[in-house]
């Protein structure tokens, strides 16, 4: 099947694919292994960029910039549009190519393209609509108003969880906005963004604008280091872990960029009594075990009323106990593997740690054995999903972003004490409350902010999977940043505020004389 997939998606001729490469190789050979953690085995090698290489592709797009800007954004909506068409076109290899690469179901690999499908339909929308206001000026016949300017290369820095749609977020909205994208994919999952990649620059430049779209692979220290500290780069837009993220966003304030964070997330879910329990336990099933608990937005706490804490944990453990894992490109399995061994290991020592302060495993809590897999998937990286009770008391280990299918479960009293906790993390990302009483709905989405801290706030709907229409993102160690939809194209814009003087009096503001 590999094979096949990347011969379909042009990937066997690109010349930055080695077709036989040893599971081995490493960032000092110049090539890399793309590895399936479904099987362990590697799917075909990814030459790297290096120093030269990168500083050709970055002069080559500060180029293209100078060309792009000039096109009316109206016309660059029509190339994001053929993008968009082409993505279309590519939804199920892509979408297959993404659940091969890092090891989510086959629904949600081609979920992941149709985000970047949809992102392309609502840039496009856009390019007619960047318009900035008018505002009355204090001086006799004068004009002043803002408009809104490309800001020139994007760096695009994406994590290996969403191969496809984070790029698509990013440079969707960067391109129409007129600016150039310069790529740097995880090394996770190089070969969706080569692919990736090389729809959206063969369609620009079928339509005349050639190398808006570039792609830098690389290890950290040589193009990542580079890319950050690069003045070229008005706009880095960072998706990833906070340390990462913590790291980023000072060496580009330190030259006074601009910085766009989209980092981790410790989700969680309120239930209060009165909820619909069975909504809520589809919504909190999908939420964490989805995407095998690899989502920066999957359910990582549940905070139920203590009334109906062991009824509720209850009915997630049986449906637990029915989930399919395995191969996830076949049919009727809902979990596949974590991406690595090194994510296993996460995941072991953050169930030892849950235990050793007094957290109770209910379900799971360790890796398949080999015995229960089938031959080909026993180099996979295959963990049974889990949830630890925690009861009414503290569990360090959940203040933290574990990136696996772990659902801590705690409860509560009142909900003034469940918002309590459910704030209490450093993480801002996504929250829900499942409740049929409006005033608890209100009360955790207030406008005053004292209920949910998060960028994301849904009622009667799981943390996880958010439509484009609206800004993405979250608060607090998260980053502060926002993608996607409503004004979110602000940030890859500069403002420029414009005042005209159509008469012929020396004016001044505020009324100063100075004759
Ligand atoms: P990661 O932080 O290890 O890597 C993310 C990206 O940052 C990669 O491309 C990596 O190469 C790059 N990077 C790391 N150090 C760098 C440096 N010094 N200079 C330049 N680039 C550098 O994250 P990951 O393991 O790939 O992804 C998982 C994390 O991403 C989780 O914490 C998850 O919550 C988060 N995430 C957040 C969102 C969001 O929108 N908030 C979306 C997806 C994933």
């Amino acid at each position: 099947m590999a094979h096949q997939l990347l011969e379909t998606l042009g990937l066997a001729d690109d010349p930055r694919v080695v077709a036989n490469v040893a599971s081995n190789a490493s960032v000092a050979d110049g090539v890399i292994a793309s590895m399936s953690p479904t099987t362990g085995e590697p799917i075909a090698g990814v030459r790297l960029d290096n120093a030269d290489d990168y500083e050709r592709i970055v002069a080559e797009a500060a180029e293209a910039f100078k060309q792009w800007r000039e096109v009316p954004a109206p016309q660059r909506g029509q190339v994001v549009r053929a993008i968009g068409d082409a993505l279309r076109e590519n939804l199920e290899p892509l979408g297959e190519l993404v659940a091969l690469e890092v090891g989510k179901i086959r629904a949600e690999g081609i979920g992941e393209v149709q985000e970047t499908v949809d992102i392309a339909d609502f840039a496009v929308g856009l390019s007619r609509q960047l318009h900035g206001i008018t505002m009355p000026s204090e001086r006799p016949k004068h004009r002043m108003y803002e408009q809104w300017l490309p800001v020139g290369l994007v760096g695009i820095i994406t994590a290996f969880n969403f191969p496809n749609a984070v790029w698509g977020w990013n440079a969707m909205l960067g391109a129409v906005s007129g600016d150039v994208c310069v790529w740097k994919p995880s090394l996770m999952a190089p070969l969706t963004a080569i692919a990736t990649n090389a729809i959206a620059s063969k369609t620009a430049d079928a339509m005349g604008h050639p190398g808006i779209f570039r792609l830098v692979i690389g290890a950290d220290d040589v193009v990542g280091e580079r890319m950050i500290a690069d003045r070229r780069f008005p706009l880095i837009s960072a998706t990833g872990s906070c340390r990462m993220g913590r790291h980023v966003g000072q060496v580009v304030a330190g030259r006074l960029g601009r910085t766009l964070l989209e980092l981790g997330g410790n989700n969680g879910i309120i239930v209060e009594p009165d909820a619909d329990l069975d909504l809520a336990a589809k919504s909190v099933v999908f939420g964490s075990v989805g995407t095998c608990g690899q989502r920066c937005t999957s359910t990582r706490r549940l905070i139920v009323h203590e009334s109906i804490a062991d009824q509720f944990t209850d009915k997630l453990v049986a449906a637990y106990r029915t989930i399919t894992i395995g191969d996830p490109l076949e049919d009727g399995v809902l979990v596949g593997p974590l991406i690595n061994e090194a994510s296993v290991q996460n995941f072991e020592s953050s169930i030892e740690a849950a235990k050793s302060q007094g957290g109770e495993v209910l379900v799971g809590g360790e890796r398949v054995p080999a015995s229960e897999l089938p031959e080909r998937l026993r180099g996979g990286h295959f963990v049974r999903p889990t949830i630890v009770r925690a009861g009414s008391q503290n569990l360090p280990i959940a203040m933290e972003e574990t990136f696996a299918p772990i659902l801590y479960v705690f409860s509560y009293k009142t909900l003034d004490e469940a918002i309590e906790m459910h704030n209490s993390v450093d993480q801002g990302l996504s929250s829900a409350i499942f409740s049929r009483s409006l005033c608890s709905g209100e009360r955790f989405t207030t406008p005053s902010g004292a209920g949910s801290d998060c960028g994301l706030v849904y009622v009667n709907q799981g943390t996880s999977g958010a439509e484009i229409g609206g800004a993405f993102g979250g608060e607090k160690d998260t980053g502060g940043g926002r993608e996607s939809g409503s004004d979110a194209w602000k940030a890859y814009m500069r403002r420029q505020t414009v005042t005209v003087n159509f008469g012929d009096e020396f004016a001044l503001a505020q009324g100063i004389r100075f004759e």
